[in-house]
C-alpha cells in the first residue's frame, strides 16, 4: 500500500496504475476510519481493479465554531484499516498541500446546497465541492464513493459531476449502523454514554416515519410533527432540522409520493448527528 502526503506522489501512482489499463476506485473520508467507510473501499474493490482512500480533514468545509481543531484523528488506525481492506494507495494531504496560498477558487452547487444542511452551515457544501473536485482531478479514478449516510452531500456531489462533466462515475452506498441502529459517525466519538443512548431517538424515530408511511400515511407534515415530537421527548437532544424533500431535488413535498428523503440533524450536547431515511412509493 503506498502512502502520499502531496499531489505529485498521489499523481505519480494513478499514473502508473492508469498506464497499465487498472481501474481505479476513489473513497474520499475524513479519516477516523470505520465500517461505513470500509463498505465504501469494499464496493470500490467489487467494482474495480485499485482502491485509492484520501485521509483528510477539510478545513474549508468546517464554519466557524464547528469541531476542525477537535475532529478526531488517528492515521495509524486508519492505515491499518486500509491495509485489511487491500487499499493500494492512501492520499494524506496536509492543508497546505490542498490550498496553497493564496489559493482562489472554489467550486459551488447552488440550490441542492441551500436546505437542509446547508441553512445551518452555509459553506459547508462549497468546501465539500471544492476539495471533492480537486481530490478527483489529483486521483482521475473511475468511480468515486460516497455513502447515503451524508444524502445531501451525495446529491450535490452528483450534481456537480454532471454540470460539470467530471469523467467520474459517482456510486452511493447504503448506511452502515451500530447494532442499536445509530449510523456509524466518525463523530459518535464525541457522545457521553448518556448522550449516545439519546441518540437513538434518530433511528428510531425513521423507524417510526417509515412505520407511518407503511401504514398509509402521505402527509408529509403528520410524520414530521411525530417525528419532531419523539425527537423533543428526548431531554438531550435539540432539533437542527426535521424535514422531507423529494430525494432528487431535495425540496420539500407536502405528500409522500416518488422516492422521498426524510433528513434529520439534531444535537447531542454540543455533537450534531444527521441521519435519514429513504422511502420509495409507487
Ligand atoms: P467522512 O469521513 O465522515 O467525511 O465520510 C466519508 C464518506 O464515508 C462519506 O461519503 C460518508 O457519507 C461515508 N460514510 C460515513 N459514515 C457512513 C455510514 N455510517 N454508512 C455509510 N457511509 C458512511
Amino acid at each position: 500500500m503506498r502512502i502520499a502526503t502531496t499531489v505529485a506522489e498521489a499523481r505519480a501512482a494513478v499514473a502508473q496504475w492508469k498506464s497499465e489499463g487498472l481501474r481505479i476506485g476513489l473513497v474520499p473520508t475524513m479519516g477516523f476510519l470505520h465500517e461505513g467507510h470500509e463498505s465504501l473501499m469494499q464496493a470500490a474493490a467489487e467494482e474495480n481493479d485499485r482502491v485509492a482512500v484520501s485521509v483528510f480533514v477539510n478545513p474549508t468545509q468546517f464554519g466557524p465554531g464547528e469541531d476542525l481543531d477537535r475532529y478526531p484523528q488517528d492515521f495509524e488506525r486508519d492505515l491499518a484499516i486500509c491495509r485489511k481492506n487491500g487499499v493500494g494507495l492512501v492520499f494524506h494531504p496536509t492543508a497546505g498541500e490542498m490550498y496553497p496560498p493564496p489559493f482562489y477558487s472554489a467550486v459551488r452547487v447552488d440550490v441542492l446546497s441551500a436546505g437542509l444542511c446547508g441553512k445551518s452551515r452555509p459553506t459547508h457544501f462549497e468546501g465539500v465541492c471544492t476539495v471533492v473536485c480537486k481530490l478527483l482531478n489529483i486521483i482521475s479514478a473511475d468511480r468515486a464513493y460516497f455513502g447515503e449516510k451524508d444524502a445531501q452531500q451525495l446529491a450535490v456531489v452528483r450534481r456537480m459531476v454532471l454540470d460539470l462533466n467530471l469523467p467520474v462515475e459517482v456510486r452511493g452506498c447504503p448506511i452502515v449502523r451500530e447494532a442499536d441502529g445509530l449510523a456509524k459517525s466518525s463523530r459518535n466519538a464525541y457522545l457521553s454514554p448518556e448522550e449516545r443512548q439519546a441518540a437513538l431517538v434518530l433511528c428510531r424515530s425513521l423507524r417510526e416515519a417509515r412505520a407511518l408511511a407503511d401504514a398509509g400515511e402521505r402527509d408529509s407534515s403528520r410524520i414530521m410533527e411525530r417525528i419532531s415530537g419523539l425527537i423533543a421527548s428526548e431531554a438531550l437532544a435539540r432539533i437542527d432540522y426535521v424535514e422531507i424533500v423529494d430525494a432528487v431535488s431535495l425540496q420539500p413535498v407536502a405528500r409522500l409520493e416518488g422516492p422521498v428523503l426524510i433528513a434529520l440533524a439534531v444535537f447531542f450536547g454540543k455533537t450534531r448527528l444527521i441521519d435519514n431515511a429513504r422511502i420509495s412509493l409507487p
